[in-house]
């Protein structure tokens, strides 16, 4: 837990995983998946919050500007049941861009989470598969 107004969330959790130390995610994205880990009501393991340009061009088929760059994008370690309810809700709180990777071992099973609009770019609403 952490000083934020998104205490369910930590710094190192949302912090770009290649090193540069950068974590610039918008703070009304993190308060509307703070809203959403409050309905959830169950931890909300992240796998990738903000990726800095190069690591997202290094991890992704979007290249440099990818969702993950905008700091409105999140990837939530859930699967099955849980994944089913975690993507209802993202639903009603607003969420734009919902990206399923639920193959495999569960425990390595993702949701991608975004509040993209189409002023920003992005095909959106929709969802997708990896
Ligand atoms: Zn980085």
């Amino acid at each position: 837990m952490t000083n934020t107004p998104w205490p369910h969330f930590s710094e190192s959790e949302l912090r770009c995983h290649c090193g540069c130390g950068r974590q610039d995610m918008d703070a009304d994205f993190l308060l509307k998946l703070e809203a959403l880990r409050m309905a959830y009501g169950k931890p909300m393991p992240v796998s990738s919050g903000y990726r800095c340009p190069a690591h997202n061009a290094a991890t992704s088929t979007t290249g440099e500007n990818g969702p993950h760059t905008t700091g409105q994008a999140i990837d939530i370690l859930v699967a099955g049941e849980d994944a089913y309810r975690l993507v209802g809700l993202a639903i009603q709180y607003g969420f734009t861009g919902i990206g399923f990777s639920q193959k495999g071992p569960p425990e390595k099973r993702f949701i991608h989470l975004d509040t993209l609009t189409r002023a920003d770019g992005y095909p959106r609403p929709t969802v997708w598969t990896y």
